[in-house]
């Protein structure tokens, strides 16, 4: 499963001159992305080995339920009239052990997605959520995007470091919060970076923490749903996550200012619409806060404005990780929306 260029250049070599060229061609590319361990279970259709259950304990029935560890708005079932929506939105993916040692310790080896840079390690356990992680940064359609490792036992790369697609980075665990040795995985992102300003922004937003990560702070990273990425990629190998992200459903807009500190669309121009010199611009985001499209606006404006809200009978804080509530017969940013549109869009507030 695992691809490397030498296992190609056998194959390429053995092929007669004049398919050489065109074995180049169909052959040439890598997949954009691998997985991370030898379980594969998620493009063979076998979900339930591969991704790690919660246990969820709902209405009186107590189950271990492996859809808890896909990406999405997968945890928390609450009974609305006589729908069930979940409530708690999981960023990335939870990838079970496929190997355990003689204590029941998972020692499956983790392996990079892609090509690409090791920016971040966090090798203490108790400073984040995540426990021990790892960032990489990868040059995707030339754009950046970041894989995030988390809940490892031990690193085995260092900030720095060149990786290819599949080298080993670090050893599956059990670190980090809301997580114990039956339950190990490895929880699994890919990002899109917010703001290069994050350290500066952090302390007047979040005065009761200290930032420990740098720019790599889960709260500066947005994921996309890389489970679905990777069940998309099967069916079209070249799709870009630029154009997977913009086929995603657009949950609110927001009318903001301009400012010298949003960069994000600078990372990703992909996600520029109109008049780049526009005194603000239109953002839309889907219901976990990924953005999808910024287009530039004459309107002035000096502080974030709601534009649109798609409706729902349901109330909006539990569809949106808390980011738009309900406000009569409105819907508002909460003061969490307004603090991620500042970070999204560098504004000091
Ligand atoms: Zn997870």
């Amino acid at each position: 499963m695992i691809w490397t260029p030498f296992k190609l250049q056998t194959r390429l070599l053995s092929l007669p001159i004049s398919l050489l060229l065109a074995g180049t061609m169909a052959n040439a590319e890598p997949p954009k992305l691998i997985l991370p361990t030898e379980n594969g279970g998620l493009l063979t259709g076998d979900f339930a080995g591969f991704y790690q259950y919660v246990h969820r304990d709902f209405e009186g029935q107590i189950s271990q339920a492996w859809e808890g560890g896909q990406y999405g708005f997968v945890r928390n079932p609450r009974r609305i009239g006589s729908q069930i929506i979940y409530t708690r939105f999981h960023e990335g993916i939870d990838i079970r052990p496929l190997h355990r040692g003689p204590t029941g310790e998972p020692e499956d080896i983790i392996h990079a997605i892609a090509n690409g840079t090791v920016v971040y390690t966090n090798p203490v356990a108790g400073s984040s959520n995540y426990g021990r992680y790892v960032v990489i940064e990868h040059h995707l359609d030339g754009f950046p995007y970041y894989s995030l490792y988390a809940h490892l036992n031990s690193i085995t790369v260092n900030v720095g470091d060149s990786v290819n697609q599949g080298s080993p980075i670090a050893v599956m665990g059990h670190t980090g919060e809301g997580i114990d040795r039956e339950r190990a995985h490895v929880h699994l992102e890919l990002n899109l970076l917010l703001n290069s300003h994050f350290s500066d922004w952090f302390p007047g937003h979040h005065a009761a923490d200290i930032n420990r990560h740098g720019i790599y702070n889960g709260i500066n990273l947005a994921g996309i749903d890389i489970g679905r990425f990777y069940l998309e990629l099967q069916k079209n190998p070249s799709l870009t996550v630029a154009a997977f992200v913009q086929q995603g459903e657009p949950w609110f807009k927001v009318l903001v200012p301009i400012s010298p500190r949003m960069d994000l669309t600078d990372r990703y121009s992909w996600l520029l619409e109109g008049q780049p010199d526009a005194p603000s611009c239109e953002m839309s985001f889907d219901r976990t806060g990924l953005p999808l499209k910024v287009t530039g606006s004459s309107e002035h404006v000096t502080q974030p404005t709601l534009t649109w809200v798609h409706s729902s009978p349901f109330p909006q804080h539990l569809q949106t990780r808390g980011l738009i509530r309900n406000h009569g017969s409105d819907y508002v940013l909460s003061e969490e929306g307004k603090r991620y549109i500042s970070l999204v869009c560098g504004l000091q507030r």
